[in-house]
């Protein structure tokens, strides 16, 4: 129940901008919501915890009730914003060689540098490439 989509990354290398072809799985509605769910359970849950202790039963549990779904939907929010995945390939315009990333749980913008010439780069953003596009050029006759 992947959600994969064919997109070109925005890598820059100190202003040099590259847009490699990517692949890149996005987590689904419900992986979203799932996480959020879990961690609002997780917030009454430990404010069900202290329900039998003295003193602290009147402080955490009524905060936890309230905080729990904020907790939720923050981190729902959080999680639309997390790529599940990258894989893509670009050659470094420093060194020249071919880089691969392949990248897990990243949110944007994500650092790292050319593991042969130690160049910085960042990515950015990405943008969606529908397949149809891909295989529709306007210059073929
Ligand atoms: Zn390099």
């Amino acid at each position: 129940m992947e959600h994969q989509v064919s997109a070109s990354l925005e890598v820059d290398f100190g202003g040099k901008i590259l847009w490699p072809v990517a692949k890149i799985v996005l987590p689904t509605q419900w992986q979203m919501l799932k996480k959020g769910l879990r961690a609002w359970m997780g917030v009454w849950g430990a404010a069900a915890l202290c329900l039998p202790v003295p003193i602290i039963h009147l402080v955490f549990p009524p905060i936890g009730l309230i905080a729990g779904p904020f907790l939720g939907l923050l981190v729902y929010l959080r999680s639309k914003k997390m790529i599940e995945r990258i894989d893509a390939e670009l050659s470094c315009p420093r060194c020249s060689q071919q880089l691969e990333l392949h990248l897990t749980a990243v949110s944007l913008p994500s650092f790292d540098a050319c593991p042969h010439c130690k160049a910085g780069y960042g990515i950015y953003s990405w943008k969606q490439e529908p397949a149809e596009t891909l295989l529709a050029s306007p210059l073929q006759p």
